[in-house]
């Protein structure tokens, strides 16, 4: 039942937020976003969505609380350190508005996170503290067609981009050099990236995070409410100074980021059950006979073969979890070389593996192309699993 502006409820949360011409509590209820970080910035996004009542969150962490989070992290106790990031932050957001339903998917966004997911979302805000997984999040933005907020923060001072595929200038068209050559720092050497994934331990004053974190929660209630929100563009604050300017990003038509899927075909399909043979049977009806090869989103590490001893470790995960430590050789400590692949055959000694085995997180999109067409896969059968009671997207 809709609410007048003239009757206020008592027992109505929201009675005041109703107050507001614009607002639409309902649409909010409906809404699903996805909070990828749980750090200082997205601490205050999750409150801030929480306290509105937005229906459906989904919160990604690989990190657990430490005590030098307590300054910066209303939603964290001294009593959760050692604990998950993302599943002490979602109790917390059911304890504030048990309205909302919440799901911690503890890991790493590059690699735990089914596209599946950001499709299912209204809108992905990024609370990131490096630029690889911002490139990340963006392109699997880009694919479903889902906008993303981007927010930044160090010391005083901060940044919020909105991005509006597909249409919009993307974060990666707002990459310098600069940018390219920090993110490829972390892969030099050989080919294995290094262990050190405390790549942001960036100081800021909490106070940055509030001021950044309720922007970008601002511009997601206006997404939600189809207001008008530019895509392409940043909201930069300095905190010093207290000043800030727009700017908008030029859109590069040969950036890499641009891809953009069709509606994905729904399989009744599991990561960790089904094997990409299930996966080649099952999308058969779909593509027709002839060669299928199913594309893979993360290079998958096959083994490490070392040149000296000839030892061969099998491994069997994406590149972007292979350590260092595990590249030396166990029997004569020489470094060892990977052996890659990017796709799949159904011929392939692999198609017998189980898809989480290949890289593919649980409610994931995966491409299978044969000699004359394409189509995009959603792992179904996942859902449940992966957001618990949301059936809906
Ligand atoms: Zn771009
Ligand atoms: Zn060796």
């Amino acid at each position: 039942m809709p609410d007048t502006p003239l009757h206020v409820d008592d027992n109505d949360r929201y009675a005041r937020l109703r107050l507001i011409p614009w607002w639409d509590q309902e649409r909010l209820r409906r809404a699903c976003v996805l909070v990828v970080g749980a750090g200082a910035l997205g601490n205050e996004v999750l409150k801030n969505l929480a306290l509105v009542g937005v229906g459906h969150l989904s919160v990604v962490d690989f990190d657990v609380v430490e005590a030098a989070n307590l300054t910066r992290s209303v939603l964290f106790r001294a009593r959760d350190r050692g604990r998950p990031k993302a599943d002490v932050a979602a109790e917390a957001v059911r304890e504030l508005n048990p309205d909302v339903t919440v799901t911690a998917l503890p890991g790493n966004v590059l690699t735990s996170v089914g596209l599946g997911v950001f499709r299912d979302a209204d809108v992905v805000i990024g609370c990131l503290d490096n630029r690889e997984a911002r490139l990340w999040v963006n392109r699997c933005c880009w694919k479903v067609s889902t906008p993303w907020i981007d927010g930044g923060i160090q010391e005083l001072n901060g940044v919020v981009k909105v991005f509006t595929p597909p249409d919009s200038a993307c974060y990666e068209c707002g990459m310098t050099e600069n940018d390219y050559r920090l993110i490829n720092l972390r892969y030099s050497c050989p080919l294995l990236r290094q262990e050190d994934l405390a790549a942001g331990r960036v100081p800021t004053v909490p106070t940055i995070a509030s001021l950044i974190g309720g922007l970008q929660t601002q511009e997601a209630l206006k997404l939600i409410h189809g207001l008008p929100v530019p895509g392409g563009e940043a909201f930069v604050f300095n905190g010093a100074a207290s000043q800030s300017y727009r700017t908008r990003f030029q859109r590069r038509e040969d950036c890499l980021s641009h891809e953009t899927y069709a509606a994905p075909i729904e399989l009744p399909l599991q990561a960790g059950r089904h094997t990409a043979a299930d996966l080649f049977a099952a999308v058969r009806p779909h593509l027709g006979d002839g060669d299928l090869q199913l594309s893979l989103d993360r290079d998958l590490v096959v083994s490490l073969a070392c040149g000296r001893c000839d030892a061969v470790q099998r491994v069997l995960q994406p590149l972007s979890l292979v350590g260092l430590g595990r590249a030396t050789c166990p029997q004569c400590g020489e470094l060892s070389q990977p052996q890659i692949v990017h796709t799949v055959e159904p011929d392939h000694a692999l198609a017998g593996e189980r898809l989480a085995s290949l890289g593919i997180p649980p409610y994931d999109i995966v491409r299978v192309a044969n000699r004359d067409s394409e189509g995009v896969f959603l792992l179904a059968g996942d859902r449940r699993e992966v957001l618990g009671s949301l059936d809906q997207p």
